[in-house]
């Protein structure tokens, strides 16, 4: 695609970043085909073709987005579905991030949306802001209809998503290998996972230390700056990120771990984000299931055939290419894994997506959960806790993390999630 940036422009390294991206767009469209905003709305302007068409209008002129730019570049989900089909290796991820953060800059936002997409980051990030602010959720969900009767679809939508209480998960320190020690890895605490889903951490913790690991949940962490991200707000994901550098410094990992893919993704591209500083820790950055599969996992110690639908989180199949590695840990750890039909397509969480768009969000959630449901599978699996909360509402089947099924098959709890299914199980003996 051809682009006319002045000299000027150019001299930002994020313009040229964004030039150089669009100039390999020839156009083909293979990317309409997987993307799930095009598949739902049939419109152009609402493909990755579309939208890196309506961006480098909009960077090309500067200045103020009309409201049609901004409209199109937020129904993006930044699944990056798209660049995982274009054959020409256009760098979509690039360009929406750069489109989020001059429309963040420079589009005045009426001041309901503003005020939600400054308390976004403020309360997710924090697990102990996010706890206060579900208990106040829990108390005011019968309120969710009048929500949406007035108006407040991302108020309705937050309030459909709050679970019920969860115990506090394990806190920091170094949680010291079971097996003959390999070596010390920092497991991400991050700051919706603890709150929502604390199960997946200890299930964690446990493999990683049978598989021969010290693990180490480090003091003075914070959120790896994905919310703030996929807000536009680069400042902020970039003083999170730098945040995190500084806590890591002195700890000397082989790894730095993480069970939230969303997380995964962001880290390893904290040297984008950060430079210099931040190319040590995209380095270690491994999602769990990754990690695991290239040390191992521990001996098998309880097989048990379970049929799992493995749903795979946009973050890790197309952020981190990371497709069949998680389907074949399950496989090796004797659990019988049915694929996802329509697997590429998002699942509607996409970081904060189902709170600001919970329309279309709620189309992908039910589109999903049918096709999870076609697999007939007694379990679903999906390693990223904002699919595991997004698609669990909609779903018969226990959704549960795969380090959870990974931990029960070495020798750890049953996942709890399991419990109703095996009484059911019972009961029809
Ligand atoms: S990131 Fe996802 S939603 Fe956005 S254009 Fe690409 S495929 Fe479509
Ligand atoms: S597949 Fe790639 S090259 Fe083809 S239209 Fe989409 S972004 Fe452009």
């Amino acid at each position: 695609m051809r682009t006319d940036f002045t000299a000027g422009q150019l001299a930002d390294p994020q313009t040229a970043a964004s030039a150089a991206a669009i100039r390999k767009c020839v156009h083909c469209g293979f990317c309409t085909a997987t993307c799930p905003t095009y598949v739902l709305l049939g419109d152009e302007r609402d493909s990755p073709r579309g939208r890196i068409e309506l961006i480098r209008a909009m960077l090309e002129r500067g200045g103020k987005p009309t409201k049609a730019e901004v409209t199109h570049v937020d129904r993006c989900l930044s699944c990056l579905a798209c660049a995982t089909t274009c054959p020409s290796g256009v760098d979509y991820g690039q360009l929406i991030g750069h489109a989020r953060a001059h429309i963040e800059a420079h589009y005045p936002r009426p001041w309901l949306d503003r005020l939600l997409r400054a308390a976004l980051p403020w309360v997710l990030t924090r697990p102990r802001r996010l706890k206060a602010a579900l208990a106040l959720g829990r108390s005011a969900q019968g309120l969710e209809p009048w929500f949406r009767r007035l108006g407040l679809a991302p108020l309705a939508a937050l309030l459909r998503l709050v679970p019920a209480p969860a115990r506090a998960p394990r806190g920091v320190g170094t949680y010291p290998a079971v097996e003959a020690r390999r070596g010390r890895v920092i497991l991400l605490q991050g700051c919706v996972e603890p709150v929502m889903a604390p199960q997946v951490r200890d299930a964690a913790v446990r493999l990683l230390a049978r598989a021969g690991y010290d693990v180490v949940l480090a003091e003075g962490e914070g959120c790896c700056g994905a919310i703030s991200e996929h807000l536009g707000r680069g400042r902020e994901a970039r003083d999170m990120a730098r945040h995190n550098v500084l806590a890591w410094g002195h700890l000397a990992p082989d790894a730095i771990v993480t069970t939230a893919a969303g997380c995964g993704t962001t880290l390893k591209a904290y040297g984008h984000l950060l430079g210099q500083e931040g190319v040590h820790v995209a380095a270690r950055a491994r999602d769990v299931l990754e990690f695991l599969g290239e040390v191992g996992l521990p001996p098998i110690a309880n097989a048990t055939g379970l049929s799992v639908a493995y749903h795979a989180p946009c973050s890790l199949q197309h952020g981190q290419r990371l497709l069949a590695q998680p389907a074949r840990l399950l496989a090796e750890a004797g659990f019988e894994v049915r694929m996802v039909p329509e697997g590429h397509l998002c699942c509607g969480s996409a970081g904060v997506y189902n709170i600001l768009q919970p329309e279309l969000a709620g189309r992908l959630r039910d589109r999903k959960a049918a096709n999870i449901a076609r697999t007939g599978a007694a379990v679903v699996a999906a390693g990223n806790v904002g699919c595991m909360a997004q698609i669990a509402p909609a779903l018969a089947a226990p959704v549960v993390h795969p380090v959870e099924l990974l931990d029960w098959a070495t020798g750890g709890p049953r996942p709890q999630a399991l419990d109703r299914l095996v009484r059911a199980q019972r009961r029809s003996l």
